[in-house]
């Protein structure tokens, strides 16, 4: 039976290889470990060697030619066998499905998010005619209840703190008190200006905005409620849709009862700031709220029912960000499971299941923050035949869903719930919408959190890389000998690198510490690019800025780093 060589994957985004040179050729016999042929990539160059003994019967991929990942390039066998090479070769050049010319194709984009709003942009510069239908505000959560007006009030909280930490540097600062009521109007503001930018947008790349809701009538066709009572059927040759998601409000009891208990949007436009306020959920979004909301001085409690906090950020990180969190005063529960809220004369009384016993916190305000829903309910998917799992829309790579021309993004698969996640994907529907082959790669998708301090990773965490059997080695570097940070923050926080053991590609890098969120980054291209630890070293990080830790922690994969001890 002959054994395939296949190409290899040699880094986390690889596709494919170029095949530079053969060592070996036909009827060559081969032993286990022979280098067989040299192959190429963008990034680096690389031997394939015999993983079985015999003849090398058969070479399928000659020399200059381009064969994706797992691709056959030959075969290893005894010297009489034969193999059929046409109806083995997995090489096959896709033909693409005729397509209306440009200005022709209609795509219907439901749901005006980052998601969708990119979507519909993309496929106006493509040339379609784009109609895009939104039953609320353009800008979706995102600009209007999720990513902008969080980081806006997050903002606020954190000047707040850097006026008062400013005794320390010899600033005096006398009679700092909280305007609410500005701070929330500078809030709307900011989302107002995003919103009206993306109205314009709109107009500028011509796509047509119904404001209404829109519902599968068939597989073509579009129900539109519009937001003004009337009702209008219209038919496209491509729909998007990017409905997003809503807050999950568990059946916890009393929770709905209690309208001193609210969910993100809620928390985000308090009348004035509580004195206390228990947040249950220990997710993304729980964790900003929490840090904002303590610097204005509320007394916080977060209530996590499982062991650990922010279940995909690097748990060794993790764990530094809850000490840090502790030390500023707010008070964290792990293994504390939500069963019932009551009334209670200062707001509302949470009722906990915590180490075997039952406790109760009292709080002028529950922020339930316990996750997100997908937002389909409306769109009538079973009946058109789209594959959901109770509202998760699926897909493939190129954000296909099982029905032809009808492709979904961003939160309404309830996958990956981020914004910059939506966009991508927004973009990479509208190109295969209009002929194009775009595949959608999360591996340099970075996750943010907008704690104090900032806490942001990419790639695999040391978790993954032990769950996926991968040899890896660490490097790690605190931020206490790093200058800038020193200055910033007082040195609290670290770097730390995932690197495989064999070919040294950065498989995660995880920081937490000042400016985190956009340090991540040039970590975020390094996987991108498949570059090795080595390019990292190799490049320039200015100095003093808080990126040299991210060269030292780079140079603590090989023991090099220079501002800490090496064990
Ligand atoms: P959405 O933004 O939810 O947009 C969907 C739109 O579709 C909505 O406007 C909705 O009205 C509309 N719609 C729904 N159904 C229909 C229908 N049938 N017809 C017409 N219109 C419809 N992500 C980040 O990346 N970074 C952050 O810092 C961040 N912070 C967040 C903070 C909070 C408090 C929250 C709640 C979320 C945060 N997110 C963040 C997540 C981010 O907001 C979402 O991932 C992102 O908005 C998803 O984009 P989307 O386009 O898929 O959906
Ligand atoms: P996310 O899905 O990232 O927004 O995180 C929500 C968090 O809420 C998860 O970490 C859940 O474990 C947590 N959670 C869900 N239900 C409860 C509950 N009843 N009590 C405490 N935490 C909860």
């Amino acid at each position: 039976m002959a054994v395939e060589v296949k190409m290899p994957q040699l880094g986390l985004t690889m596709e494919e290889g170029t095949v530079s040179k053969w060592f070996k050729q036909e009827g060559d016999a081969v032993k286990v470990g022979d280098v067989l042929l040299e192959i190429t990539t963008d990034k680096l160059t690389s031997e394939v060697t015999a993983e079985a003994e015999g003849v090398l019967i058969q070479i399928v991929a000659q020399e200059g030619e381009d064969i994706p990942v797992k691709g056959v390039l030959a075969y290893i066998g005894d010297s009489d066998e034969k193999i059929d090479k046409k109806a083995d070769s997995p090489i096959q050049s896709p033909t693409p499905p005729p397509q209306k010319p440009m200005g022709e194709t209609t795509v219907a984009v439901i749901g005006g998010g980052p998601g969708g709003y990119v979507a519909a942009i993309r496929a106006a510069q493509l040339g379609a005619k784009v109609t895009l239908i939104e039953k609320n505000k353009l800008g979706g959560t995102c600009l209007n209840v999720g990513c902008i007006p969080t980081k806006a009030i997050l903002h606020a909280a954190e000047s707040l703190t850097q006026v008062q930490e400013m005794e320390e540097y010899g600033i005096h600062v006398e009679g700092t008190h909280v305007d609410w009521n500005k701070v929330q109007k500078k809030k709307t503001a900011i989302t107002e200006q995003l919103v009206s930018g993306v109205t314009g947008l709109m107009k500028a790349n011509k796509i047509q905005v119904m404001e209404g809701t829109a519902s599968f009538v068939s597989k073509d066709t579009l129900e539109i409620v519009k937001n003004d009572g009337t009702k209008e059927n219209a038919t496209f040759d491509k729909i998007i849709i990017a409905t997003g998601s809503v807050p999950a409000i568990p059946p916890i009891p009393g929770v709905k009862e209690n309208e001193n208990c609210v969910d993100s949007t809620g928390a985000l436009s308090f009348d004035t700031v509580p004195q206390s306020m228990i947040v249950i959920g220990g997710g993304v979004i729980g964790m900003e709220l929490a840090t904002a909301y303590a610097k204005f001085g509320t007394k916080v409690t977060l209530l996590e029912a499982m062991p650990k906090l922010l279940p995909l950020m690097d748990g060794e990180l993790t764990v530094q960000l809850r000490k840090m969190m502790e030390a500023k005063g707010i008070q964290i529960l792990t293994e504390a499971k939500v069963q019932s809220v009551e009334p209670a004369a200062v707001g509302a009384k949470v009722n906990v299941a915590f180490d075997g016993r039952a406790v109760a916190f009292e709080a002028e305000k529950v922020l339930v923050a316990v996750g997100r829903r997908t937002d389909t309910q409306a769109l009538n998917l079973d009946a058109v035949g789209i594959e959901n799992d109770r509202g998760r829309i699926s897909v493939n790579d190129k954000m296909e869903t099982s029905v032809e021309n009808v492709y979904a993004i961003g939160d309404c698969l309830g996958k990956v719930m981020l914004a910059h996640v939506a966009s991508v994907q927004g973009e990479v529907a509208a190109e295969n919408a209009l002929g194009h082959n775009a595949v959608y790669h999360g591996e340099t998708n970075p996750s943010c959190v907008y704690t104090d301090p900032e806490f942001a990773g990419v790639g695999f965490t040391e978790e993954k890389a032990k769950e996926s059997g991968i040899a890896y080695e660490v490097g790690k570097f605190p931020l206490i000998a790093n200058g800038k940070s020193l200055i910033m923050n007082g040195g609290i926080g670290s770097i730390k690198f995932i690197i495989g053991k064999e070919y040294k590609e950065v498989l995660g890098v995880h920081i937490l510490g000042p400016r985190a969120t956009d340090l991540i980054g040039e970590c975020a291209l390094a996987i991108g690019m498949e570059a090795t630890v080595e390019d990292i070293i190799a490049t320039i990080h200015a100095h003093p800025t808080v990126t040299e830790a991210i060269r030292e922690a780079a140079l603590a994969t090989e023991k090099k780093a220079i501002h800490i001890p090496n064990k």
